[in-house]
């Protein structure tokens, strides 16, 4: 079956590309735009910045073999790699030529890299060796389920036969994980049961620790703790995500009911504490890591793209293996505001760090950006992880969709599609996220349960089939049947746009509220700044929707509050500590507002009201219009703009 996750056993089958087709519609239009547009844009930049010529040069002639005229990262091997991922789910035609440079390039006795040959595994901190093994088996598998044996897939065996006999009786691991899940699924692909001892080697001795400890401290590569002592996810947020996806793939494998039930705590505390709205996972630029609980900053959120895909393949392993909706939800979330965010809508600009608010509108990067900050779209990166991942996650995507067991067929994620199993084929229509209507057609009739995911914002949800229409709760709804061709089943998920709050532990956002609507989290973006989005404070009543080319916008109410002086912006008044507000200035002014004389003190005299800000008529946004708010997933796609999730609410 032609799926990047694969487990012996588990509450749930995953349906794979042979299975489910994605038809047009929000992920299919994707999909397509991958096949057509980004795979090719991925590979024509990674031949421009010499990442795949460091293959032909260290296949090619030795006098040209000279590291010197080595081109990118430690690390960009792993880049040609996900490419070559991408283009073997997509089926794509220029896989076997690219499959070629990559083979020409390995050692006799399976060793691959283009920086460290010949000096091979002198740094295991940062040097991805096995790192990028991991993402060069990924392709291999995806070879595999989907043509079969090659020229690539004889690379990845000889590569991971290498990795065996190299690191099988050592203590050592690498400092980027992901050939631990990489090794698992080569074992599911193929049965050789080395790669699965290997890969839980490699799982079980990272902490005890392996690495040698570095600025950022061993628990930036998950070495501080053995996997099962942590108690969240912490560190690096890829590397903790790709890590956990290893230790959950080697828990269903061996059958390590404890293993699993540790990555499941330490997934649900992480999401209860370290997770931002749009489930973009990341708080800290300097090291792409975790922040501490409830350390989650709009504008400083990291987010990577490659975090959000980390983390949706971690959510659909724990969904496969326990059929516990909360992984599909979250996997939503991050599909929704993350993973549809990344790419510009035309396909070749990428963000690579995902924040929620961004306060100066960023200039467009020329050439090659060397930063990740998120405040425009690159065509390519120096550390380019997130458009080829966007690329092999998109190409795979269908296989996300849909699950399957012993009592029939549960469609997690609702889109234009056409599902088969054993028989049974189904259409699934429907305009989802912007309609929550969703129709299941049988085309070919079968038996069996079919069980639509309901989310949980979606209260007063409703099912349709067979003549009779229910009230549905969060969770699954079934329908149950014998199914003849015609048959239709229809789920109504309401969309009413809603206000959401965050915790008050989450001290940045706190005084905040943010809008959401079905699946997507909205925001308010200004190009050039207009309306400045730093002076918006929103006003809590029901938004209005607008249909704009398909596409569901909102208005709320809003005012631009004045920007006070340019003073000192701390002071001992509760109030002079924001800036004015259109209450204070339509009301008289009680002690301690905003520019008026300071609070009486205890003696009755008047503190200096010097540092108070100057009240201006603040004015609604802009001379009397509504604040305007876009799906996130699509913001940035006007030019350089300012953008903010989290609305500071007036009154
Ligand atoms: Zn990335």
């Amino acid at each position: 079956m032609a799926s990047p996750v694969l487990p012996s056993s588990g509450a749930l089958s995953p349906l794979g590309l042979d299975s489910v087709r994605l038809t047009p519609g929000f992920w299919g239009d994707r999909v397509a735009l991958n096949r057509e547009v980004i795979i090719a844009h991925c590979q024509e930049w990674m031949e421009r910045a010499g990442w795949i010529g460091n293959f032909r040069r260290l296949g090619g002639d030795p006098a040209l073999r000279d590291p010197v005229l080595r081109q990118g990262r430690e690390f960009s091997d792993s880049e040609i790699y996900k490419l070559l991922e991408g283009m073997a789910w997509a089926g794509h035609p220029a896989l076997p030529e690219l499959a070629a440079t990559v083979a020409r390039a390995q050692e006799e006795d399976g060793y691959l890299n283009t920086r460290w040959y010949g000096d091979r595994y002198t740094d295991f901190e940062w040097g991805h060796e096995l790192y990028c093994y991991g993402h060069l088996i990924q392709a291999g598998v995806a070879r595999l389920r989907t043509h079969g044996e090659d020229e690539l897939t004889g690379v990845v065996r000889r590569a991971a036969d290498h990795i065996c006999r190299r690191f099988m009786d050592t203590s050592e691991t690498c400092g980027h994980p992901v050939v631990e899940m990489a090794l698992v699924e080569l074992y599911r692909a193929t049965g050789t049961e080395r790669y699965l001892e290997m890969a839980r080697r490699f799982v079980e001795r990272r902490g005890l620790p392996a690495l040698d400890d570095i600025e950022f401290g061993r628990a930036y590569f998950q070495d501080d703790l053995p996997v099962r002592r942590a108690r969240v996810f912490r560190g690096h947020a890829v590397r903790a995500v790709y890590f956990a996806s290893g230790a959950v793939d080697v828990a269903v494998e061996t059958g390590d009911a404890e293993l699993l039930s540790a990555i499941e705590a330490q997934w649900e505390r992480t999401v209860a504490r370290r997770v931002h709205l749009t489930g973009g996972m990341g708080s800290r630029h300097s090291d792409e890591a975790f922040g501490e609980d409830f350390e989650l900053p709009p504008d400083r959120a990291y987010s990577e793209t490659c975090a959000g895909i980390g983390s949706i393949m971690l959510a659909h392993r724990l969904l496969l293996a326990t059929g516990d909706v909360r992984y599909a939800d979250l996997a939503e979330r991050t599909m929704f505001n993350v993973l549809a965010t990344s790419p510009a809508l035309e396909g070749r600009s990428f963000f690579y760090a995902n924040p929620l608010h961004v306060r100066v509108p960023a200039a467009p990067p020329e050439g090659m950006n060397p930063a990740a900050e998120g405040g425009l779209r690159s065509p390519w990166f120096t550390v380019s992880c997130c458009p080829n991942n966007i690329a092999r996650t998109y190409a795979s995507l269908a296989a996300y969709v849909a699950t399957s067991d012993a009592s029939g067929v549960q469609i997690h994620h609702h889109t234009p599609a056409e599902i088969h199993h054993e028989g049974l084929v189904l259409r699934v229509e429907t305009g989802y996220p912007w309609s929550g209507e969703v129709t299941v057609r049988v085309v070919r009739g079968g038996s069996g349960r079919i069980s639509l995911r309901v989310p949980p914002w979606a209260a007063g949800a409703r099912i349709s089939h067979g003549g009779t229409t229910r009230p549905v709760p969060a969770g699954y709804a079934v329908a149950e049947g014998r199914w003849r061709p015609g048959d239709e089943i229809r789920l109504h998920l309401p969309m009413t746009p809603r206000w959401t709050y965050p915790d008050r532990r989450v001290d940045a956002v706190r005084g905040c509220a943010a809008v959401e609507r079905g699946p997507l989290v909205y925001c308010a973006e200004s190009v050039k700044d207009e309306p400045p989005l730093a002076l918006v404070e929103a006003r809590v009543s029901p938004p209005v929707e607008h249909l704009v080319d398909g596409v569901v916008e909102l208005d709320v109410e809003a005012v631009l509050v004045s920007p006070g002086a340019d003073a000192w912006p701390y002071t001992s008044s509760p109030r002079t500590g924001g800036p004015a507000r259109a209450e204070d200035a339509a009301t008289p002014p009680a002690t301690g507002t905003a520019g008026t004389p300071g609070p009486v003190g205890k003696a009755g005299t008047p503190e200096p009201a010097g540092k108070a800000v100057t009240p201006e008529e603040p004015v609604p946004v802009p001379s009397g219009e509504p604040l305007r708010l876009v799906p996130y997933h699509r913001w940035g796609n006007q030019g350089p703009a300012t953008m903010r999730v989290w609305l500071p609410t007036a009154g």
